[in-house]
């Protein structure tokens, strides 16, 4: 099928030759009809101005000028301005903007300036922060590259997608994403996925045959593969002819990929909360105005500013933003242990997960074959060596007969002819330091490898017995097959799951000659298979027959049954290293891992018990066909208990995922081949591999590994678990010092103002959007808290304001600290001899402005020790070793910086109403500083006990 690489140029009308500057895509299609599909196979390497080998790198470089990169223009993004704006309409900056103007209409022009002032800084610091959140996410995108096999200059490139030009030749394989428009010019088993293009999801067979002229839909030009769909199956080569906004795809929509930035239900949480807070705060202080008007002789300027207080005291202005740039810094952090995530809500359901059902094969092991041993009927053999390095003999067993060579080299031949892997030596610069390295699946590898330690010169073999068809590796079959042409014979070579495939053989190879597969030699195989497999190998079985007469229109089943049995051959595959211990944390995290393996459950067990996966006596092992049997209710009892589920197939992947959503469970999955996708798009948190995996499972990903490992899985799991914290602690933190601020308030309204108004709006606005911003962000990063990975999940449905939470910081530590104010307000009286004609106060006296500064600075003073509260939420802060989170002493610095300009600085004096505190002043302000951290830890030491006793009884 392969387009002859001599075809003679095509020339146009007039006979001249064809080029570059005549084919299509914006580039003319010159005599050749403008429609690639209707080429035949010969002309459209020339019609393209390319070759079999593909364009050499110059070339490649030259036409990337001319046509530019193969990439869709960005649709407009939501405008700077208007995304500027939304942040001065939203709920609370409305009604900052009527209080304002409340003020303005009640003759006090400074606090509505004032007020104003605050929600353009709110709104410029909110926007900054989405711009930040966004440029964070932004980033994560580009690591995620987009790359494409090629042949450049004859030999196979990776480049990235952007890179790609017309006349450029993509190797495609299953589950590639496919980055341009191209003309097949060869296709095995290929079909494509266009469900972008067509909406239709059932994969489109194609081919490279050159289709009639006519006028036909994208769909029924089954030798185009477009930008945009990828390869459901099977393997082909293909000519880009269109590239960019010139493919079908560009011109239909642009593509949408990779990052989904939409709200988490976390910052849905937080802004019906935010709300509902705003509303409720509106309420309180019109409810506490009217009182105080009734009740009072104040006069009606006095009250607004009350009301204001009240209002602007309670609500949580710069809480959303803070929390949009906690997840996206999580993201972050994740990146950078190997874990990048594509939403942020991604990040709040990892916290949450109950259950990771995971591969075996280069998640949970590393995916480096190295092939141990052989068995064939007539002996076993071992093998030596490690690595794929060809270093390493293939010889008889320890004392036990060897196999007959001409079986063994059957064996190794047929294993290393099925087969698609390369193993590329190191480079000559590297001999000696460097490894051999493999390009394909490592299993196919090993097999090669193998084959080279018993002498056997693979790539001569496949000179002399060119293959000619391919059956590729099915997961559900579990075995591929390929068929070669030699000396006028058809030989097939099939190699796979070794029980699956002994079921289609009907002889086995004995000293050289082919005798029935009878019961005796069905035992010896499979003992043979159970004995490797519980040692932790993986084992594939390999079979052979000569296919007599035409290949046409026989089926698949029909060729690769009847086979002969060559032999088995056992490989190791060691786990990783650090996966013990992630699956130790999983077990102290009340999290279930689930080992869902497309391998054989004896070798699957048998890794599990090696990292403690498994460890009961008795493991219940359930094979895909046993899944198969049995109703969802009997499959959510089977994965109730200590239970491996071998022989899977993705569709098993889904249902499984399914049937443990149904009960209850927050589910992660992985998943590397293209017919993992619906599991992963069903999962909570779907899991690709970024190294291993497919395009596919890429994007149907929210999460992707980058090193494969399932340990970062896991540090992601305690990523997600520690951001929820964090951001609890920041909004405890915050609402401490709303209630805090309220008091003063509340006990002027309630007491008829006999009690003066120990902080006014200027004061509140301070804290609430100076002095707590820093703090609050620092906690934002603060490190796991101990033991936060030997709790169990979060429920899914809790809420991040909790009861407990509300008790803590409006009550435990609001109330004291709102106490705290009033005393020092008091206390300033006091240390200046005021005899407490109170009613009498004049508002705009220096003493007085003096004592609401002190109010004020005991406010933050006791946020100081409030932040150091708020880093544990049940350790003690004392207890050492905790990381540590230099924001936090910036937060501090900064924090303390800001009060001490409000109270010393004449220019903010003014603004703010304060005037300068005696030095003496600080000695009982520094002296309260620690109070609230000191509370927080008898609250604690409670906690604990309490915990401790629960876990005694
Ligand atoms: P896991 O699902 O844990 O990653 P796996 O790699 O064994 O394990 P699959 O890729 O679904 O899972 O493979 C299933 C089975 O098919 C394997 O156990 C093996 O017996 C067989 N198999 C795997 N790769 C090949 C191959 N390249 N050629 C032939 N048979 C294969």
């Amino acid at each position: 099928m392969r387009a002859p690489a001599t075809s003679p140029p095509p020339t146009d009308a007039d006979g001249r030759p064809l080029g570059l500057h005549d084919a299509p895509g914006g580039l003319g299609a010159g005599s050749l009809p403008a429609d690639p599909s209707t080429w035949p196979l010969s002309a459209v390497y020339s019609a393209l101005a390319s070759t079999p080998g593909g364009l050499d790198e110059d070339e490649a470089a030259v036409r990337l000028v001319q046509v530019g990169p193969n990439a869709l223009e960005e649709a407009a993004a939501v405008p700077l301005l208007r995304r500027l704006a939304g942040n001065f309409t939203h709920l609370m900056a409305l009604l900052l903007w009527a209080g304002g103007a409340l003020a303005f209409a009640a003759g006090l022009p400074e606090i509505g300036v004032a007020v104003f002032l605050v929600n353009v800084i709110n709104g410029l610091f909110a926007f900054w922060q989405e711009y930040k959140a966004e440029r964070a996410t932004e980033a994560l995108r580009k690591l995620l590259p987009s790359s494409v096999t090629v042949l450049r200059g004859g030999a196979e490139r990776r480049v990235a997608a952007e890179e790609l030009v017309p006349g450029d030749v993509m190797v495609l394989a299953e589950g590639d994403r496919i980055p341009a428009d191209a003309r097949l010019v060869e296709a095995h088993e290929l079909a494509a996925d266009q469900s972008t293009l067509t909406g239709e999801s059932y994969p489109a067979p194609r081919t490279a045959a050159p289709l009639p002229a006519g006028d036909r839909p994208p769909s029924a030009r089954t030798n185009i593969v477009f930008a945009g769909t990828s390869v459901a199956r099977g393997r082909g080569k293909a000519v880009v002819f269109a590239t960019g906004m010139r493919t079908e795809f560009g011109g239909i929509a642009r593509l949408t990929q990779g990052m989904r930035i939409d709200d988490s239900p976390l910052q849905r949480e937080l802004g019906r909360v935010s709300k509902a807070v705003a509303v409720l705060a509106v309420g309180i202080g019109i409810a506490l105005f009217v009182l105080v008007q009734a009740l009072t002789p104040m006069p009606f300027g006095r009250g607004v500013v009350f009301a204001l207080g009240i209002i602007v005291a309670f609500v949580p202005e710069g809480m959303l933003p803070t929390v949009t740039l906690s997840l996206a810094m999580a993201t972050q952090r994740m990146a950078r242990r190997n874990a990048l995530v594509k939403r942020l809500s991604a990040v709040e359901a990892l916290g949450c997960t109950t259950v990771i059902c995971t591969d075996k094969t280069g998640t949970l092991t590393q995916n480096e074959m190295t092939v141990r041993a052989l068995w064939l009927a007539s002996g076993a053999m071992e093998v030596t060596g490690v690595g794929y390095g060809p270093e390493g003999e293939v010889r008889r067993a320890g004392g036990r007969p060897g196999a007959a060579p001409a079986d063994v080299r059957m064996l190794l031949l047929a294993a290393g002819l099925a087969n698609d892997a390369r193993v590329v030596a190191p480079r000559a610069d590297e001999a000696g330091s460097g490894r051999w390295t493999v390009v394909g699946d490592p299993t196919e590898a090993a097999l090669r490898v193998v084959a080279a330690k018993a002498g056997i010169d693979l790539t001569g073999e496949e000179q002399v017995a060119p293959r000619v068809l391919d059956l590729p590796f099915d997961s559900a079959l579990k075995r591929m097959s390929t068929l070669h042409r030699a000396a006028g014979r058809v030989v097939l070579y099939s190699k796979g799951a070794p029980k699956e495939l002994l079921a289609r053989c009907t002889s086995i190879r004995v000293d050289s000659v082919d005798v029935p597969l009878d019961d005796e030699h069905r035992r010896g195989v499979l003992a043979a298979n159970d004995e490797y497999s519980r040692q932790g190998l993986r084992v594939l079985g390999v079979a052979t027959r000569e296919i007599v007469g035409s290949l046409r229109g026989v089926e698949r089943g029909d060729l690769e049954s009847s086979l002969v049995f060559l032999g088995l051959i056992a490989m190791m595959d060691p786990p990783r290293d650090e996966v013990a211990a992630a699956v130790a944390t999983c077990r102290r995290a009340g999290i279930r891992i689930l080992m869902m393996t497309g391998d054989y459950g004896l070798t699957g067990e048998s890794i599990a018990r090696r990292i403690g996966l498994l460890t009961g006596p008795r493991v219940r092992i359930v094979n895909g066909d046993e899944i198969d049997a049995m109703d969802d209710d009997e499959l959510a009892a089977v994965l109730g208990g200590e239970v491996l589920l071998a022989r899977t197939t993705p569709a098993h992947k889904l249902r499984v995922v399914t049937v443990l959503q149904g009960a209850g469970h927050v589910v992660a999955v992985t998943g590397d081949g293209v017919n993992d996708a619906p599991a992963l798009k069903r999962a909570d948190i779907g899991v690709a591999m970024g190294m291993a995996g497919t395009d596919v499972a890429r994007e149907a990903a929210d999460m992707v590994l980058l090193d494969d490992n399932f340990a970062s899985i896991v540090n992601a799991v305690e990523e997600g678990r520690t951001v929820y914290a964090d951001i609890r602690k920041f909004t405890s933190y915050i609402f401490t010092s709303n209630a805090a601020e309220a008091i003063p308030f509340t006990l002027f309204g309630l007491s008829g103002a006999r009690i003066p108004l120990a902080l006014d709006v200027m004061h509140v606005l301070t804290v609430d959007l100076g002095t707590d911003l820093a703090p609050a962000l620092a906690l934002g990063a603060e490190a796991p808290e101990r033991g936060l990975m030997d709790r169990p999940p979060r429920a899914r449905d809790e809420h991040l304001i909790t009861r407990r939470l509300l008790l803590r910081s409006l009550v435990w530590l609001g109330i004291p600290e709102g106490l705290v104010a009033m005393t020092m307000f008091y206390l300033r009286f006091w240390s200046a001899g005021f005899g407490g004609q109170w009613l009498d106060l004049p508002a705009t006296g220096r003493l007085y402005r003096s004592a609401t500064a002190m109010a004020l600075a005991g406010v933050v003073m006791a946020q100081v020790g409030n932040l150091f509260a708020h880093r544990t939420d049940r350790e003690s802060v004392f207890r050492r070793g905790r990381r540590p989170n230099p924001l936090l002493w910036i937060g501090v610095a900064t924090e303390l910086a800001l009060v001490l300009a409000v109270v010393y600085v004449p220019p903010l004096q003014k603004v703010i109403g304060t005037a300068a505190l005696p030095a003496a002043a600080w000695v009982p302000l520094i002296a309260v500083s620690p109070l609230l951290m000191l509370l927080d830890e008898a609250r604690k030491a409670v906690v604990r006990r309490r915990e401790r006793l629960g876990g005694q009884r």
